[in-house]
This record gives structure tokens, sequence and C-alpha cells, in this order.
């Protein structure tokens, strides 16, 4: 397919061309200093420069997806939606969309597509989520992180994980996007924990000419000492504040450079707070992952400012992380090597700067949608099962719980073939309470591992990380007592994310494959529902089903005769394609 990608902004618009087979841009380009009226135009000249390739479908870029979890193929629905979350970015939305109504007008036959900066962070967890202030005020005016930059998080962590040959899903990436919008994104085995942005992109990291993270209280004295109005404020906070505000000369860190290397003290510590801000966030989310496996540097900044990175990614190496000077000052990104990794050989963690490509992401999802849409007929149904808090244990745990002659034994077959339910049952013993009764699934297994609902994480008094099973690296610890002993779990507990079994046969008539995520729409309980990020799993041995935890099926108000079907949507980190390739 050949995917034409357009970025409308306040006063241009970005394009280009993209081959979705070989990925490669056949035509790209900008069109500078236009006002709204002209935009129809524009886009005229777009297709006429594009006039040897045929256009088969036209992806948009949109910043502010608020609910959406997705990309979504546009309808005036969606439109109307996307027009909901304008104020929240006043200085992007309203073009984007400017960029989609033009767009529909002249190739209303071609289908179009709206791939959102927001949607990668669907997946943030509540508590990454939320703010700490009133939760009905909060909740009427969705005061909340959405995170922004979702695309190129997305693209840069996949690009990193290629590039270490390591599924997505094996690894924990702190990525940071520093270009004159700047963001962290904490990428936790394949889905983003936690960002830097909030309900807007002024929070965070300092940028070109935005604050970042500032005391709110400042916010208040700029308008009851200094005597700002709000639109002064917004002005201070969002254009005259970051690099340009401190350095007093530019938000281009190339200027601010130059400046500080001719004896400018505003200009060095403009470089300070910047690099000071950026490593704040690499501890935290190495922190709130338990751990760290790759950086990963991109935009502007990352990628061209050797000493930005240097002042960013120095003394770290109490994390495992250690530089490589030379190789950060020979970094030249281009087409043949868009990924360069500039750590010793012996770091743990790996540090890597990866050229960024948000046009090739969003031509990905436009590709996966409109495939989708194509070739899919009507969706079937999918039973839904509801599974209770369970543990599986490895041989030496249950000798250890149970007696070192003890057995698993049969108390009833589960739903998977070849899985059942033991008669022995184990106590979780956490920090804050116990739950007793806990059924052990047969048979054993290599690993020890602990699902269990949000509800029991409250009663236990731990925070579980949200997984897919098997994946327990640095999950939470948890106690198990059993008739014969007690035995101390260091990681193995886990929330299981949603998913649903199927058999090869399966998953070709829905045309998912093994580790795809998709939305599924729940029907036959008393609400209707949709579930995102719900995880495919394909095995010969796996019957159609899909598992929620009792939280989501109260969530829900189901019972055990629900129905699924699949919502066909590619997820932000492009996994349908993922798995084609
Ligand atoms: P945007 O976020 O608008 O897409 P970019 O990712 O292109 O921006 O980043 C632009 C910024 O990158 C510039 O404002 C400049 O500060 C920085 N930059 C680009 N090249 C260099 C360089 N060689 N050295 C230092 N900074 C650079």
């Amino acid at each position: 397919m050949h995917i034409l990608v357009i970025n409308c902004g306040s006063s241009s618009i970005k394009y280009q061309l993209i081959d979705s087979v070989s990925e490669q841009a056949l035509q790209q380009g900008i069109i500078d200093s236009i006002q709204a009226e002209q935009v129809g135009p524009a886009l005229q000249s777009i297709f006429a420069a594009c006039n040897p390739w045929p256009i088969d479908a036209i992806g948009h870029r949109v910043v502010h997806g608020g609910d959406f979890r997705d990309a979504q193929i546009i309808t005036d629905d969606v439109l109307a939606r996307i027009g909901a979350f304008s104020d929240l970015a006043p200085l992007h939305n309203p073009y984007n969309l400017q960029g989609i109504q033009a767009a529909r007008e002249l190739y209303g036959t071609l289908p179009q597509v709206a791939v959102f900066d927001t949607a990668f962070h669907a997946s943030l967890p509540r508590r990454a989520a939320t703010y700490a202030i009133d939760r009905q005020l909060a909740q009427q005016h969705q005061f909340r992180r959405y995170g922004f930059h979702g695309t190129s998080h997305a693209y840069v962590s996949q690009q990193a994980a290629d590039f270490l040959q390591q599924p997505l899903s094996a690894l924990r990436i702190v990525s940071l996007h520093l270009g004159n919008g700047a963001s962290a994104c904490a990428v936790e085995f394949g889905h983003s924990t936690d960002t830097s942005m909030g309900m807007t992109p002024m929070e965070g990291l300092v940028m070109g000419s935005r604050c970042g993270d500032i005391d709110p209280g400042i916010v208040l004295a700029m308008a009851r000492r200094a005597g700002l109005s709000i639109d002064e404020i917004d002005e201070q906070l969002n254009r005259n504040a970051g690099l340009k505000g401190l350095s007093g000369i530019s938000n281009d860190l190339r200027a601010i450079e130059q400046a500080a290397a001719d004896g400018n003290d505003n200009a060095r510590l403009a470089i300070a707070v910047f690099a000071h801000q950026v490593r704040k966030y690499i501890g935290a989310y190495a922190a709130t992952m338990g751990g760290v496996d790759a950086i990963v540097m991109t935009g502007g900044i990352g990628e061209n400012s050797a000493s930005m990175r240097q002042r960013i990614l120095q003394r770290l190496d109490f994390l495992g992380a250690l530089l490589d000077d030379d190789r950060n000052l020979d970094v030249t990104l281009d087409q043949h090597s868009p990924v360069q990794a500039i750590h010793r050989p012996h770091s743990r963690v790996k540090l890597l700067v990866v050229q960024c490509n948000e046009a090739l992401q969003i031509a990905r999802q436009t590709a996966a949608i409109v495939q989708q849409a194509n070739t899919l007929s009507a969706p079937a149904v999918i039973p839904v099962a509801i599974s209770a808090r369970h543990v599986h244990l490895t041989a030496a745990t249950f000798a250890r719980l149970f007696g070192a002659d003890a057995q698993p034994e049969h108390y009833r077959d589960l739903s998977q073939p070849g899985q059942f339910a033991c008669r022995q049952t184990v106590k979780l013993i956490g920090p804050r309470g116990q739950i007793d009764q806990v059924r052990v699934l047969g048979p054993l297994r290599s690993k020890d591992q602990v699902e269990i609902s949000r509800t029991d994480e409250f009663q236990l008094g731990v925070d579980a990380p949200v997984r897919d099973s098997g994946h327990t690296e640095g999950s939470a610890p948890i106690t198990l007592q059993g008739p014969a002993g007690t035995v101390h779990l260091a990681e193995g507990l886990i929330c299981a994310r949603r998913h649903i079994h199927m058999h090869p046969d399966d998953a070709a008539a829905f045309a998912v494959s093994d580790g795809d995520e998709v939305d599924v729409a729940i029907t036959g309980g008393v609400r209707k529902l949709v579930f995102g990020g719900v995880l495919i799993r394909v095995h010969p041995s796996f019957r159609l089903e899909m598992h929620i935890d009792t939280d989501e099926a109260n969530a829900a108000e189901l019972d055990g005769h629900s129905n699924a079907r699949l919502v066909y949507q590619a997820t932000p980190a492009g996994a349908v394609l993922q798995s084609r390739r």
C-alpha cells in the first residue's frame, strides 16, 4: 500500500508518501507558511507531488486523542470526539483537524486514519495516570495524565528491541524523546507505564519553550503576585519558558551550546537544568519499572547533541549503565544506520540513539487498520471466562509447601486442555493482609507465578505489575504458606494481563497472531464495555476463550455466560504488523 502521512501543524504541513511493504519514503516534503484557508490548495499540491504513485490511504497525525486507545478510521463521530479534546492541545489539535477536514472534502473516497500521540499511553496504570487532586473535580474535567509523543516512544522502543535482537516484551526501556518538545517514557515490557507529559504537553522535561515540571504554586503566584492574566501565564509557560526562558537566547539548543562555549552563564544554566531534569526521570523510571535494560534517545537533541547525551548519561554506573565517550561522539544516524549503541561493551544497561521516524510508525498503523478493515468478515463470538486468583508452582516450591512426597492432586479440569485445578491450596501473606485458600493450578511449571486481582492487591498491601503470564522478572514479592512450610518468593506476584486463548485456526480466522493486542467489546453483561490491550495467545493446545479477572468482570457486571467480540484495531506499538514481518 502507498500511505500518505500528513502532519498538519499551525503554519505548515509535513508529508511523506510511504510504501508499506518496503517501508521507504517515496516522496516527502513540507509546505510552510500556510493560513487556514490554504490547507485545501496545499493538500492538492501534495497530491500533485505524489502523482506518479497511487495513494491507498491517508494517515493523519493527531496530538490529543483523549480516551482513544488506538488509531481510528476517521468517521464523523471520531472527528467530533477529536474536536472535544482540542482545548487540551490548543497548539496542535485544531490544526490537525483542519488537515483531516480538508483531506476528507477533497479525497473522501480514500480511507483516512487518525493516529494519536496519546494512544500508546492508554496502557498507563491508574496510579501513573492519576493526579492527587479531588477525584470528583478530576473526573468531571478529565484532569488526568494522557501523555504524548506516544508514536515516537512506541517506534523507538521497537527499533531498540530489534537492534538488541530481543522481543520488546522482554525489555524495560526508558525512552527519551528530546526535541523541541521533550518527554520521557517508561516502556515496560512493551507497554507505556509512565510518561512525563501529562494532561497537556507542558509537564515533565524542560523543553524548547515549555517549562516542564514546576511547582503549581508558581502558577498561582504568577497570578497573585506578578499580576499576570491567564493568557499571559499561558504565554509565559508555553512559549517563553524552557530553554528559551532560561537562556534568554533561543529555544534552539545549538545556539545555546554556542553561547555556553563563549562563556554565557545563562546558557550554561539552561543546559545544566535540562540535563538534570532528564537524569531525574531516568532514575525515577528505573525505580518504577524495578530496573532498566535500555535507555534510548531520539529527537533533534537526542540524535544530534553528543554533549547533552554525555551530560545526561554520565555517572550512571550505579544503574549498570556505562557510557562509551568515543562511541557517543561518533554517532551519525542515517537511513542505513538508524540505531547506534553508545554503551561500553560490558555495560549491563544498553544505551542507544535512535533516529526518530514518526511518519513510518503512522504509516504502519494506518496500513494495519485499513488492511484489517478490508479483510475481516463479521466478527465471531468469543466466550468469556472469569479467572479467580491462583498460583502456578515449580516442583521445588510445591515440595517445600506440601512436603517432599506430595504430588499435585487433581480436583477438576479447567477449560484449557491439560490444565487442572489441584486439591491443594496455599495462603498468600502480604505486608498488610492475607488471603486464604488460593488454588494451586497444575501441571507444575518452570517458574513460580501468583496471579491476583486489583482488589487482592489492596487486601495484601502490595503493588503487583500487570504482566503477561510467564513474565515475572522484576515483579512483586509474596510469601506463600502451605501445610509443610512457608516460601518467600522474591518475585512472581502479578496481576495477569487480560488475554484471549486461541487455536491457530481461530487466529487465522480472526487475522491475529500470538502477541498481538486487540480491543474487545463485551456483550451479554449488564453494561457494554470495551476492554483495550487484550493480549492474543495462540497455541495448538488452546481453546477459544477470553480470560479476565474478577474485578474486571465486576466492572462490566458480567456473569459466567458473557461473550466477547474483537474490535479490530492495531495497537500503537504496531503489534499486528510486527507479527506479520
Ligand atoms: P520537534 O520536537 O519540533 O520535532 P526536533 O526533534 O526536530 O523538534 O528537535 C529540534 C531541536 O533539536 C532544535 O530546536 C535543537 O534544539 C535541537 N538540535 C538539532 N540539531 C542539533 C545539534 N546538532 N546540536 C544540538 N541540538 C540540536
